[in-house]
């Protein structure tokens, strides 16, 4: 490759070329890979990140949507802190009352949740969210959307195959293994939907209807695209008619969309909500919540075997959930700020009026240089799709100009904004005026160097 393309990242790269001896790809997650070597950043501030060279970028990536206060916050910073020390203790290994409160919190403010359980990711809050699904309808398979990512576990990571050499028809998508390594028998549990097709997915969910204990979704795909609000009503009807869950993934639209999540904006109250990323402040967490009914089969009380694994006479009796470090004290004090902060009187209409004003800057920049470009998106989160197509699905995604994307993201990363090339933006409270200033020159730098 080419080294040190931006010629002022070379601690970067030297580093980088260290991680790769001891990890794989040099990256953690394989996301965070990019060409000609991701950036390795050492501090951050507000709604800046700061790389090991010295450069300043403005942060669009805000740990793919979790920091939605920017870095450093002194609210969560003191919240931590002082969990810590009055408790003296990092954490507990038993109940404690901040999951209490971080669970009546959440009963209070998002529709479709009456009870709580905790994880430590994303991922997990999913999985545990399916598990429950198929012990309430006691039904083997579920149901997920092309191209909607719940987390990289094998029953989900089925539905993004971008030149669609193996994914079916528009209207009837196949199961497609996206990683080595997923057993093909995967693809036989899992069923494929088209997103924002009601007919087409209600055909589908009718076909399968005996063996479907639930259709989970992100209401907003990729925490971009919006769900038609005509579609998601009507998964809501057709899924309650055919005794199907309903799951909404909102581990990235919590928070972003409303305080109440995508579900309060839509006006659908879901039967299970899996949440993630701004619920941690900054820290690894996950929660499931729900319907009383359908998450009272992990309580192990009301004459259920105290057993919490295994089964007796043949019979298992509660749902098994478990995790050495669900319901975290540090991490919900640092929630429970994040929400506190974010309550404010007028905080969450100021974030998504700062994001509208970004991206309606951003689309006035893209047309005076002659770009067909169009911002995708809702509430505090959107992404720059070149093509003027509508774009309402993954497959819509896959006709957008990537290559000029990326060659755009990789001439920004020098000026310093920062979003991972071909990443959404998302925008955080500390985000000012001038950053969105800052912002909209740099594309325009870029653009009229790259003007069609
Ligand atoms: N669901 C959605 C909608 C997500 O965006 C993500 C993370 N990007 C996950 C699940 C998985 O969350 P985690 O990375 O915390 O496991």
């Amino acid at each position: 490759y080419e080294p040190d393309l931006y010629g002022q990242t070379g601690k970067s790269e030297e580093l980088y070329l260290q991680a790769k001896e001891v990890i794989p790809g040099g990256v953690t997650a394989n996301i965070k890979f990019f060409e000609p070597h991701p950036i390795m950043m050492e501090r951050g501030q507000g709604s800046k990140l700061y790389d090991v060279d010295g450069n300043e970028y403005i942060d669009y990536l805000l740990c793919y949507g979790a920091l939605i206060l920017g870095h450093g916050h002194k609210r969560v910073y003191d919240a931590v802190f002082q969990q810590m020390r009055e408790s003296g203790t990092t954490i507990f290994g038993t109940p404690h009352v901040l999951e209490t409160k971080m669970a009546q919190k959440l009963v209070e403010i998002i529709p479709g949740i009456e009870m709580v359980r905790y994880t430590n990711s994303g991922l997990e809050a999913t999985m545990l969210a399916t598990r429950m699904a198929i012990a309430y309808t006691e039904k083997p398979k579920i149901a997920k959307f092309e191209g909607h990512y719940h987390g990289g576990t094998n029953e989900f990571l089925l539905s993004v195959n971008p030149d669609l050499s193996e994914a079916g028809s528009e209207t009837e998508p196949k199961a497609v293994p996206e990683s080595k390594g997923i057993p093909d028998y995967f693809r036989q549990n899992t069923i494929i939907l088209p997103f924002n097709n009601l007919e087409a997915t209600e055909q589908i969910l009718r076909k399968h209807k005996d063996e479907l204990a639930a259709v989970i979704l992100e209401p907003v795909q990729a925490g971009f695209i919006p769900a038609n609000p005509e579609f998601i009503k009507g998964i809501r009807t057709i899924t309650q008619e055919l005794g199907i869950l309903l799951i909404f993934d909102e581990v990235k639209t919590g928070f972003r969309m409303s305080m109440g999540g995508a579900q309060k904006v839509y006006d659908i109250v879901p039967d299970l909500t899996a949440l993630g990323k701004v619920l941690g402040g900054g820290f690894p967490v996950g929660a499931v919540g729900g319907r009383k009914e359908i998450m009272m089969i992990s309580a192990p009380e009301d004459g259920k075997d105290i057993l919490t694994t295994g089964s007796k006479n043949g019979k298992k009796e509660v749902l098994f959930h478990s995790g050495t470090y669900n319901g975290h004290p540090t991490v919900l004090a640092a929630g429970l700020a994040t929400i506190e902060v974010l309550e404010e009187e007028g905080q969450m209409d100021r974030l998504i009026s700062a994001t509208h004003m970004l991206r309606n800057q951003l689309e006035m920049v893209y047309a005076k240089y002659g770009f067909d470009m169009q911002t995708v998106g809702m509430g505090s989160i959107f992404n720059i799709m070149l093509t003027k197509e509508p774009i309402q699905n993954y497959r819509d995604t896959i006709k957008a100009n990537a290559k000029i994307r990326k060659e755009i993201d990789q001439k920004l990363l020098r000026l310093g904004i920062y979003t991972k090339p071909l990443n959404r933006y998302s925008m955080s409270v500390v985000h000012t005026g001038e950053d969105i200033a800052r912002t909209v020159e740099a594309h325009e730098t870029v653009l009229k160097q790259l003007r069609r």
